[in-house]
């Protein structure tokens, strides 16, 4: 590597040298499926349309005209925000069902905030749904709030499988505040996540059986069961059927392990026809090492090496229990996977230029992209922020593919920055975020660009492109954790 003529002071190296590479030995590759844009509409436009139905059979139902007194509007309403947590239930287990087509417009970091928030919203109308039901009947009883309560539970036909789903799902979303995920390991709180499943198939009789929205019509009967059919059919298929024939089919098993340092583990697994696998460079895969206890829990890994039809690579930090046992892995070990997922790949891409940005462990799909992208000489940048020389890792690897690819190599090493929020390390935060970006990259406003590495990295290189000039549809991330 040559050190570089910009301003960046210590760390800040190019390299550019070598002829156009011919990448040897790499079989057809399985075609990756477009991703129209009208995808994004056809989602939205797909789940406000539940809810109009919602709402129409609500008011056809006579939910308007029961607002006239206090008692029967109250029941009304409970009945509005119940049937509204439902819908929303659905749509949050259909936004985290993997649906190819949501999956590939939206990436899983999208799709798992946008989750956390119908989550929170679909909960709140679920208590003001409990709420007004119970008080709009005890309105109407000569009996008063207690007996009405005891009441329902007793009498009503699927309501007592209906509070115990209440309670699961008070669990599930109380675990699900920040500040008491926090306090949990992944796992557990993964563990406990799932149990949303058991809480929304138990309130599941309540709605069948005493819902009158459910019985009185049957447009409503029918819009009712197809969500529900939809939304459980499409976990089935896609979280657990497509995974189980991909990890039979493709029978990966670990061919070598390789330490690249003592934090840091390369994992390379070979399987049959994965030609056929449709996967690129940049995305990621559910991982599980079938290697004892402990393979029930699978952990996201981005490829580190672009998929030749033979072999996938993953690069891993040891951050916990999973991570640091990938090193004592053992050749023959078989792994089931989930996936390809992810939406930081070739098929994103709008323009020739590419800036790819990478910190710490984001560097793993940056090594690949660099590797696979289609490019002409120049057309590819790698910026890669690490915190200490010792840190980097695959520098060697992505010398000699910016060399055979006649790529832009940076690399950036140093503390990060105090002071204030910044891309650059310490020793380089007296420069502008943005100025020291086209020092490197004169034409960034030209190019796409993918980020990946550390939350607040992340967030500071996003603002940084962003100011330089990128448009917002042409920045492109992949968050390691959500
Ligand atoms: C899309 C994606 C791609 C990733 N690619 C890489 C990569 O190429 N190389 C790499 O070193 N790391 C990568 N990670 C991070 C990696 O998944 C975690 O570091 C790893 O799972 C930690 O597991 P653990 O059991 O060692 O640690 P734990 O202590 O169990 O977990 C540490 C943290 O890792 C995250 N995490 C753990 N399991 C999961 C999971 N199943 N889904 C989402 N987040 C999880 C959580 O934020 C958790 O707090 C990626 C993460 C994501 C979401």
């Amino acid at each position: 590597m040559n050190t570089s003529p910009t301003v960046l002071p210590a760390g800040a190296t190019t390299t550019s040298f070598g002829a156009p590479p011919r990448r040897a030995g790499r079989r057809r590759l399985a075609r990756l499926l477009p991703t129209p844009l009208w995808w994004r509409d056809a989602c939205g436009a797909f789940v406000w349309c539940t809810m109009l139905v919602v709402v129409a059979l609500w008011v056809v139902g006579g939910g308007v005209q029961e607002l006239a007194q206090v008692g029967t509007a109250l029941t009304s309403i409970g009945r509005l925000s119940g049937l509204v947590a439902s819908d929303l239930l659905l749509i949050q287990v259909l936004l985290m069902a993997r649906i190819p087509m949501v999956e590939r417009t939206f990436g899983q970091d999208e799709l798992a905030r946008r989750h956390r928030w119908v989550g929170f919203s679909s909960f709140n109308l679920m208590l003001v749904h409990i709420a007004a039901i119970t008080l709009g009947y005890a309105a109407t009883s000569p009996n008063g709030l207690w007996a009405t309560i005891v009441d329902f539970i007793v009498n009503y036909p699927g309501m007592l499988l209906a509070v115990a789903g209440t309670v699961i799902v008070v669990g599930v979303t109380i675990t699900s505040i920040r500040v008491a995920r926090a306090r949990l390991r992944y796992e557990s709180w993964h563990l406990l996540h799932l149990y949303a499943y058991l809480g929304l198939g138990l309130a599941l009789p309540h709605q069948l059986w005493t819902g009158k929205d459910f019985l009185t019509s049957r447009v409503a009967t029918v819009f009712w069961w197809t969500l529900w059919v939809v939304a459980a059919v499409s976990v089935l298929i896609w979280r657990v059927g497509q995974p189980l024939w991909r990890s039979l089919r493709h029978r990966l098993v670990v061919e070598q392990v390789r330490a690249e340092n003592d934090q840091v583990t390369t994992v390379v697994m070979r399987g049959r026809m994965l030609h056929r696998l449709p996967v690129r460079a940049g995305q990621f895969f559910q991982w599980r090492f079938l290697d004892g206890p402990g393979f029930t829990r699978a952990n996201p890994y981005s490829l580190s090496a672009a998929p030749d039809g033979r072999t996938l690579r993953i690069t891993a930090a040891h951050l916990g229990d999973g991570s640091a046992r990938l090193a004592s892995l053992r050749p023959g070990t078989r792994v089931f996977f989930e996936g390809p997922y992810g939406r930081l790949h070739e098929g994103v891409r709008t323009r020739r230029k590419i800036l790819l940005m990478a910190s710490g462990i984001g560097i793993t799909p940056m090594r690949a992209l660099l590797e696979e992208l289609d490019q002409r000489p120049g057309e590819v940048t790698l910026l890669y922020r690490a915190g200490s020389e010792k840190g980097r890792i695959l520098v060697d690897e992505l010398s000699a593919l910016a060399g055979r690819r006649q790529a832009r190599l940076f690399v950036v090493t140093g503390r990060r920055a105090t002071r204030r929020s910044s891309w650059l390390p310490e020793h380089a935060a007296h420069l502008g975020d943005v100025e020291a970006l086209r020092q490197l990259v004169p034409d960034v406003a030209n190019h796409d660009v993918f980020i990946c590495g550390s939350p607040g990295w992340m967030d500071a290189a996003e603002q940084a492109v962003l100011r330089a000039g990128v448009p917002p549809e042409n920045v492109h991330i992949e968050r390691f954790a959500y």
